[in-house]
Protein backbone atom coordinates (compact mmCIF):
# COMPACT_ATOMS: atom_id res chain seq x y z
CA UNK A 1 0.00 0.00 0.00
CA UNK A 2 1.76 3.31 -1.26
CA UNK A 3 1.09 6.46 -0.03
CA UNK A 4 2.62 9.65 0.22
CA UNK A 5 3.20 9.71 4.26
CA UNK A 6 6.43 10.20 5.61
CA UNK A 7 7.76 7.81 8.21
CA UNK A 8 6.86 10.46 11.01
CA UNK A 9 2.99 10.91 10.23
CA UNK A 10 2.27 6.71 10.10
CA UNK A 11 1.38 4.24 12.55
CA UNK A 12 4.21 2.17 14.37
CA UNK A 13 2.19 -1.29 14.29
CA UNK A 14 4.31 -4.08 13.00
CA UNK A 15 1.40 -5.97 10.74
CA UNK A 16 2.07 -9.35 8.63
CA UNK A 17 2.45 -8.49 5.02
CA UNK A 18 2.54 -12.38 4.64
CA UNK A 19 3.18 -15.43 6.46
CA UNK A 20 6.84 -14.47 6.99
CA UNK A 21 7.09 -10.95 6.77
CA UNK A 22 6.57 -8.07 8.55
CA UNK A 23 6.06 -4.27 7.37
CA UNK A 24 5.08 -1.19 9.34
CA UNK A 25 1.04 -0.79 9.23
CA UNK A 26 0.63 2.16 6.41
CA UNK A 27 -2.15 4.11 7.59
CA UNK A 28 -2.12 7.46 9.15
CA UNK A 29 -0.99 8.01 12.74
CA UNK A 30 -3.99 9.74 14.56
CA UNK A 31 -2.71 9.04 18.31
CA UNK A 32 0.21 7.80 20.03
CA UNK A 33 -0.10 5.64 23.44
CA UNK A 34 3.25 4.94 25.21
CA UNK A 35 5.45 7.28 22.65
CA UNK A 36 4.42 5.55 19.99
CA UNK A 37 2.15 7.17 17.15
CA UNK A 38 -0.62 4.47 16.33
CA UNK A 39 -3.92 4.48 13.26
CA UNK A 40 -7.33 4.69 14.73
CA UNK A 41 -6.98 0.25 13.79
CA UNK A 42 -4.08 0.06 15.89
CA UNK A 43 -4.43 1.97 18.87
CA UNK A 44 -4.23 -0.49 21.63
CA UNK A 45 -6.71 1.42 23.95
CA UNK A 46 -9.29 1.47 21.36
CA UNK A 47 -8.44 -2.18 20.37
CA UNK A 48 -8.86 -3.38 24.54
CA UNK A 49 -12.29 -1.54 23.97
CA UNK A 50 -13.21 -2.98 21.06
CA UNK A 51 -12.41 -6.59 22.48
CA UNK A 52 -14.12 -5.71 25.41
CA UNK A 53 -17.29 -4.85 23.71
CA UNK A 54 -17.08 -7.61 21.67
CA UNK A 55 -17.01 -9.92 24.43
CA UNK A 56 -20.02 -8.49 25.99
CA UNK A 57 -21.90 -8.81 22.71
CA UNK A 58 -21.13 -12.75 22.78
CA UNK A 59 -21.83 -13.24 26.43
CA UNK A 60 -25.13 -11.53 25.91
CA UNK A 61 -25.72 -13.73 22.85
CA UNK A 62 -24.73 -16.77 24.79
CA UNK A 63 -26.95 -16.02 27.67
CA UNK A 64 -30.16 -15.33 25.12
CA UNK A 65 -29.34 -18.91 23.73
CA UNK A 66 -29.12 -20.32 27.25
CA UNK A 67 -32.56 -18.51 28.43
CA UNK A 68 -34.58 -19.46 25.18
CA UNK A 69 -33.24 -23.12 25.67
CA UNK A 70 -34.06 -22.95 29.54
CA UNK A 71 -37.78 -21.49 28.24
CA UNK A 72 -38.12 -24.44 25.77
CA UNK A 73 -37.22 -26.79 28.47
CA UNK A 74 -39.90 -25.41 30.96
CA UNK A 75 -42.19 -24.85 28.48
CA UNK A 76 -42.00 -28.72 27.76
CA UNK A 77 -41.73 -28.94 31.29
CA UNK A 78 -45.31 -27.30 31.47
CA UNK A 79 -47.09 -28.94 28.71
CA UNK A 80 -45.68 -32.18 30.95
CA UNK A 81 -47.03 -30.62 34.07
CA UNK A 82 -45.11 -28.54 36.53
CA UNK A 83 -45.65 -27.53 40.36
CA UNK A 84 -46.25 -24.15 41.29
CA UNK A 85 -43.15 -24.49 43.57
CA UNK A 86 -41.11 -25.49 40.70
CA UNK A 87 -42.95 -22.24 38.93
CA UNK A 88 -41.93 -19.80 41.85
CA UNK A 89 -38.37 -20.47 41.35
CA UNK A 90 -38.14 -19.30 37.81
CA UNK A 91 -36.35 -15.90 37.29
CA UNK A 92 -38.92 -13.15 36.80
CA UNK A 93 -37.66 -12.54 33.55
CA UNK A 94 -37.93 -15.88 32.44
CA UNK A 95 -41.70 -16.20 33.79
CA UNK A 96 -42.25 -12.75 32.09
CA UNK A 97 -41.19 -14.48 28.95
CA UNK A 98 -43.03 -17.61 29.14
CA UNK A 99 -46.29 -15.73 30.09
CA UNK A 100 -46.16 -13.79 26.79
CA UNK A 101 -45.70 -17.07 24.95
CA UNK A 102 -48.30 -19.10 26.47
CA UNK A 103 -50.50 -15.39 25.91
CA UNK A 104 -49.33 -15.90 22.01
CA UNK A 105 -47.17 -12.90 21.99
CA UNK A 106 -44.03 -13.27 20.24
CA UNK A 107 -40.93 -12.66 23.56
CA UNK A 108 -38.92 -9.41 22.32
CA UNK A 109 -35.64 -9.99 20.97
CA UNK A 110 -33.05 -8.94 23.01
CA UNK A 111 -34.87 -8.27 26.13
ZN1 LIG B 1 -1.91 1.02 11.97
Amino acid sequence: MANNLSPEERCEKRVSSDSWHQSRCSRKAVTVEDGKRYCRQHTPSLVAAKEVEKTKLYNQKWDRKREEYHRGDVLKRISEGITTVELEKLSPKLLKGLLARIQGERPRQGA
